[in-house]
């Protein structure tokens, strides 16, 4: 049964749906597996897109209808969710405050300058570089800069990291098991298992509400970028839970349901092993398609070794979910040098 979420919820809509699906031809030779990827990097025109844009549809609606003036966001000084926030701000004629802490110790002054924070300045957000460490916890430098926007007579609008411990969240990626389930029909077939990065916890969290209300029996893996599987797991099933509760999904979101594969997140947050600049290489040189050190570089890290060690059945299609990212390659050029 779809879940209809458009007749429920107001959306603002912020990109061009659905996002493409196509089959990673050379790649699939390369694996002997057949892999597809799902295309929410390229599916709006606002800043490069990504998967924030897809979650923002939702809580952007909320905030146009509360009359909020202001979206206060917090990230990584590299994040890709809050340049998605600048961007879904300038287009709706609002201001912008963003919260860049320091969740990565990457070496490198053009790591404050270029890439993703480059972009939100350029779009005119005021960003604001206090804070360290990654957490899904509310931080104190966000609920200050949300009371400062109040003090100077504004009405914010807060959206935690990654837009993802928020009552609206999971939304977006609950909509997208619909979506999903449109494409496959047109396409004939079903995939066997999704692929998706996960951190902060609603991309995965919105697809497993969404995928629950479906009978497919598709396999869900969430690659864990956090470098924390267990606060991961935490996130995403408070997120999907929440999500299949606001939704009206009726059937328990179970722990099993909660795939998180720890083996890909490289040393830490933010930095990349051998094997995700090997992955980001090799989806770059036989696809065209841009990957980043910080997530999708290392869910397709995981989708290569997978294939490499004969974790997916005989005849298995594999989606690969591309949630953006790539803005921030730039500041990460010197883990490309030689
Ligand atoms: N991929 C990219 C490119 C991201 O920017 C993020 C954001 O954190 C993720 C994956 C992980 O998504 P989530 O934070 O919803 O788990």
């Amino acid at each position: 049964m779809p879940l209809d979420l458009d007749a429920r919820f107001p959306r603002e809509h912020l990109a061009f749906w659905p996002s493409p699906i196509h089959p990673l031809k050379r790649l699939s030779d390369r694996l002997g597996v057949e892999v597809w990827a799902k295309r929410d990097d390229i599916a709006s025109g606002l800043a490069f897109g990504g998967n924030k844009i897809r979650k923002l549809e939702w809580l952007a609606a909320d905030a146009l209808r509360q009359g909020c003036d202001t979206l206060v966001s917090i990230g990584n000084i590299q994040s890709n969710h809050t340049r998605q926030v600048a961007a879904v701000a300038a287009r709706l004629g609002m201001r912008c405050r963003l919260v860049q802490e320091e969740w990565t110790k990457w070496d490198d002054p053009a790591y404050g300058t270029v890439g993703n924070i480059l972009l939100s300045r350029l779009m005119g957000a005021e960003t604001l570089l206090e804070g360290e460490g990654y957490s899904t916890a509310v931080k104190e430098t966000w609920t200050r800069a949300l009371d400062q926007v109040r003090r100077e007579g504004g009405k914010p609008y807060a959206i935690p990291a990654g837009a993802s411990d928020h009552p609206l969240g999971g939304l977006g990626y609950a909509h997208f098991a619909d979506e999903l389930a449109l494409q496959e029909k047109d396409q004939g077939f079903v995939f066997d298992t999704v692929i998706t990065a996960t951190c902060t916890g609603s991309t995965q969290g919105g697809m497993v509400a969404g995928f629950r209300a479906q009978d497919t029996g598709r396999r869900l893996i969430g690659i864990d970028t956090a470098c924390d599987a267990a606060m991961t797991r935490k996130a995403v099933t408070k997120i999907a839970r929440a999500t299949a509760e606001l939704i009206g999904v009726t059937r328990a979101i179970r722990d099993e349901d909660v795939v998180i594969d720890d083996r890909f997140a490289g040393p830490d947050y933010g930095l990349p092993d051998d094997a995700t600049i090997a992955a980001i290489r090799t989806a770059a040189r036989l696809e065209g398609m841009l990957t980043d050190p910080v997530y999708e570089g290392k869910s397709m890290a995981g989708l290569i070794a997978m294939a490499e060690n004969g974790e997916f059945a005989k005849g298995a299609r594999v989606l690969y979910v591309h949630l953006g990212g790539a803005p921030v390659l730039s500041a990460y050029h010197n883990a490309f040098a030689g």
